[in-house]
C-alpha cells in the first residue's frame, strides 16, 4: 500500500515535467542519464520549478549539479556540440545548443556575506544548502533529473505551500541584509503572480527598507533590479508599491511620486498599447519609459544624478534625461494650437526618442481631455509618417552651386525639408526652384 502511494506520488511528479515542451523534457532526460555516467546528482532548480508547478510557461532552464558543475557542463558541450562559457568565480557555465537554446548549469554552493549588498563568497555544498541560501521559498525548490529519481521534487522550505498559499516568504530573518535586491524581488514576484508578502516577510522588508543597506548596491545592480521590475507585464502597481515602501528615495531621494507623477505613470500602459498598435515598427524600451515616466516632475538636476546612480547606458541616459522640459513644451504647443503645420510638428518633436513620445502621449492620456488627445494622436501619426521624408539635394549639391559649406548649409537644407514636409514642393526640379527663389542658388 504505501509502495502504491511512493509510486502514485512519483508519477504526479513526473506529470509536471511532462508540462514542458517535448523536446525539452527529452533533452532533460539524457542530460539525466548523462548525469549518471558522469556520477553526479543533477537538478532542475528555482524559477522554473515554480514556474512549472504554477503552470506558468519559462524558457530558463537552470540546471544545478552536486558535484562539479563545470566539469559536467563540458560534458553536455562536447555531447552536444553547444558552445560554453564559464564563470569560474560562482562556479557556473552557461551552454548555448546549436539550435539557440540557453542553458545555465551552476554547481550547488553555500553563500558567505563578508559585508551586507555585497556579493558573496561562494563554496560547494549539498543541493539543501543550495537551496538555502536562495531569496524565498517558492524559489527555492529542486526538482531531481537521474534516471531514478526523474521528477522528484525537493522542497525543504515549504516551497509548494507557500505556492498554494500565494505568499512570498524568505528563508531566513537575515535574506534582505545579506542581499538588499531581494526586496525589490519580492515587489517583483508580489505583483507578477498578484500574492502577498507572508507577515514576517513583510516586516523584516519594511525593515530593511529603513535601513540604508539599498544605498550600499552598486549601480548595476541596482539598475538591473529596477529596470527588471520595470520590464514586468503591468509595473504600474509595483513602482506604487516602491512609492509605498519609500523605496524611490534610493533612485533619488528627491524622487517623489506625486499625484501628477502618478497620473502619467498610471497612463503608460495605455500610452504604449496605442503606440505599439499604430507603429508597428517602432520597437520602445519600456522600462525606460517608465523611469521617464516616473521621473518626469524632477528637475534636470535630480534626473542627472538618478541616470549616474543607476548607471544608465547612453542612449538610455539621453532618453531619460530629454524626457522632462523638452517634452512639456512640445506638448504644450501641439495641444493648445490646431493649426500648427507639419514641419513645425516635425520640429517640436523630432529630437525626442520615441520613448520620450511615448511619455508625452501618456502626459495627455493622463490629463483626460478627449479632444487634446485625438488632436496629440493625429500629430503623432503624421509625424511618424513624415519623419520618414527625405531632400533630395543635399549639402554636395549645395556645393556644386557654389556655396561655402559652413552653418547656412544646415538652414537651406532644414527649409527645404521644412517645404517638403509641408506638401510645397515635391520633387527635385521643385526643390532645385525652391532654392533658386528662396536663396539665390543656381546649379
Ligand atoms: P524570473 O522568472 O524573473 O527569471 P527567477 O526566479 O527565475 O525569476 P532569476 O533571477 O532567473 O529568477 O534567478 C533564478 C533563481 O536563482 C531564483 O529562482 C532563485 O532561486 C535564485 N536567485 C536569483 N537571484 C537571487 C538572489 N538575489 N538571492 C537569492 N537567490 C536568488
Ligand atoms: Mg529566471
Amino acid at each position: 500500500m504505501l509502495q502504491w502511494r511512493a509510486m502514485k506520488h512519483r508519477m504526479n511528479q513526473n506529470d509536471v515535467l511532462r508540462r514542458l515542451p517535448q523536446e525539452r523534457l527529452s533533452l532533460l532526460r539524457e542530460l539525466g542519464n548523462l548525469a549518471d555516467e558522469g556520477g553526479v546528482s543533477l537538478y532542475l532548480v528555482g524559477g522554473v520549478v515554480r514556474d512549472l508547478l504554477l503552470k506558468r510557461e519559462n524558457w530558463d532552464l537552470d540546471l544545478t549539479v552536486e558535484g562539479d558543475g563545470i566539469a559536467f557542463a563540458h560534458l553536455v558541450a562536447d555531447r552536444y556540440g553547444a558552445g560554453l562559457a564559464v564563470f569560474e568565480r560562482f562556479t557556473t557555465a552557461r551552454l548555448t545548443f546549436p539550435d539557440g537554446l540557453k542553458m545555465d548549469i551552476a554547481t550547488t554552493r553555500r553563500e558567505s556575506y563578508a559585508q551586507p549588498a555585497v556579493l558573496p563568497t561562494v563554496q560547494p555544498a549539498s543541493i539543501e544548502e543550495d537551496l538555502y541560501r536562495r531569496d524565498f521559498t517558492i524559489n527555492a525548490m529542486a526538482m531531481q533529473l537521474n534516471p531514478g529519481q526523474f521528477g522528484r521534487v525537493l522542497d525543504a522550505y515549504g516551497g509548494q505551500r507557500d505556492l498554494r498559499a500565494r505568499t512570498i516568504r524568505v528563508l531566513h530573518a537575515g535574506s534582505f541584509q545579506d542581499d538588499p535586491t531581494r526586496i525589490f524581488r519580492a515587489i517583483r514576484f508580489e505583483q507578477r503572480f498578484g500574492f502577498r508578502l507572508e507577515r514576517t516577510t513583510f516586516r523584516l522588508l519594511a525593515q530593511a527598507a529603513a535601513t540604508n543597506f539599498i544605498q550600499q548596491l552598486s549601480g548595476p545592480r541596482l539598475q538591473n533590479e529596477i529596470l527588471l521590475l520595470f520590464a514586468e507585464h503591468d509595473p504600474v502597481r509595483a513602482i506604487a508599491r516602491l512609492a509605498q515602501l519609500q523605496l524611490l528615495r534610493f533612485l533619488h531621494r528627491r524622487l517623489c511620486y506625486t499625484k501628477t507623477v502618478k497620473r502619467v505613470v498610471t497612463a503608460v500602459p495605455k500610452a504604449l498599447a496605442w503606440w505599439a498598435h499604430r507603429f508597428q515598427d517602432s520597437v520602445i524600451d519600456r522600462p525606460i519609459v517608465y523611469l521617464m515616466a516616473l521621473s518626469s516632475e524632477s528637475s534636470p538636476a535630480v534626473v542627472a544624478a538618478m541616470i549616474r546612480r543607476l548607471v544608465l547606458s547612453r542612449e538610455q541616459a539621453k532618453n531619460v534625461s530629454a524626457g522632462g522640459r523638452r517634452v512639456d513644451r512640445a506638448l504644450k504647443k501641439l495641444t493648445n494650437n490646431a493649426t500648427v503645420r507639419p514641419s513645425q510638428v516635425y520640429r517640436l518633436l523630432a529630437d525626442l526618442s520615441d520613448e520620450a513620445l511615448v511619455v508625452l502621449l501618456a502626459k495627455q492620456v493622463g490629463m483626460k481631455h478627449r479632444v487634446r488627445l485625438s488632436l496629440l494622436k493625429q500629430h503623432l501619426a503624421a509625424y511618424v509618417k513624415n519623419r520618414t521624408i527625405k531632400t533630395a539635394l543635399t549639402g554636395r549639391d549645395l556645393e556644386t552651386m557654389g556655396l561655402k559649406p559652413g552653418p547656412q548649409y544646415r538652414t537651406i537644407l532644414g527649409k527645404l525639408l521644412d517645404a517638403r514636409i509641408d506638401g510645397m514642393i515635391t520633387s527635385e526640379a521643385d526643390e532645385r526652384a525652391f532654392l533658386q527663389k528662396r536663396f539665390g542658388l543656381v546649379g
